[in-house]
């Protein structure tokens, strides 16, 4: 199966029921702001470049944002910040992210999430990040070159160190708690993590991450991987 497959299959999964039906209620009660949007409405697959090294895990779509686009990421305040980063360390050919078809591009990053529909509040319950778990499982059996994973939040952080337990890497015990900038290194068996705040409002708008703090993540993955 390629990324295309898989893409195709994800987005018809109806498997959550509460979030098969909130990610459409969104898509009947648009904002304001995008009235005249057709949204997507449904699962939102990983985007990105097939042969990336860098790997990013988000928790779930906006409801108003990737899954108004369509595309990960792309359409909300978050993503604003996040491609805007990817473009100054040189992983993204443009800081905007809008919409489908606008253009960007990722040079050696993919970037996926572990619920891919959008939860009432951003809170998807555990129930819904384990029914989901399978799709991120079976992008990174795509995803073959990856050697460093951001995850974006505790959340993130807590279900790919579970994701990759599961698949045989060794993972310390305890698990390293949930920082900004924190690394864990999961090498040889797995890739490198560096953990970092997710940049939603409630972490931006407060000061808790900065432009600079998140810039430091892929500063940091950049000089890991040697991407020029
Ligand atoms: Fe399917 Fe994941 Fe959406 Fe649940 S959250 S319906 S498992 S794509």
């Amino acid at each position: 199966m390629g990324i295309e497959t898989l893409e195709r299959d994800l987005v018809g999964c109806r498997v959550c029921p509460r979030l098969v039906t909130w990610r459409e209620q969104a898509g009947h009660h648009k904002r304001v702001a995008y009235h005249d949007w057709e949204y997507w409405a449904k699962p939102v697959p990983g985007f990105g470049d097939p042969r990336a090294r860098l790997l990013i895990v988000g928790l779930a779509p906006a409801a108003h944002g990737a899954n108004r686009t369509g595309r990960m990421f792309t359409g909300d305040r978050s993503g604003d910040w996040l491609f805007r980063a990817l473009h100054r360390t040189g992983f993204a050919s443009q800081p905007e992210a809008v919409a489908r078809g606008d253009g960007l591009v990722l040079a050696g990053a993919f970037v996926s999430a572990i619920v891919r529909c959008a939860p009432p509040d951003n809170k998807p319950i555990p129930a819904e990040k384990e029914n989901c778990r399978g799709w991120l499982e079976a992008e990174l059996d795509l995803l073959r070159d990856v050697e460093v994973i951001v995850p974006l939040g505790g959340m993130a952080y807590a279900q790919v160190l579970r994701i990759l337990h599961g698949r045989q890497v060794s993972v310390p015990k305890p698990r390293p708690r949930f920082a900004h900038g924190l690394e864990v290194d999961l090498r040889p068996s797995g890739p490198m993590l560096i953990a970092s705040y997710h940049p939603s409002q409630q972490n931006t708008f407060t000061g808790r991450l900065t432009e600079v703090m998140l810039d430091e993540v892929f500063e940091r993955a950049r000089a890991l991987l040697d991407w020029p």
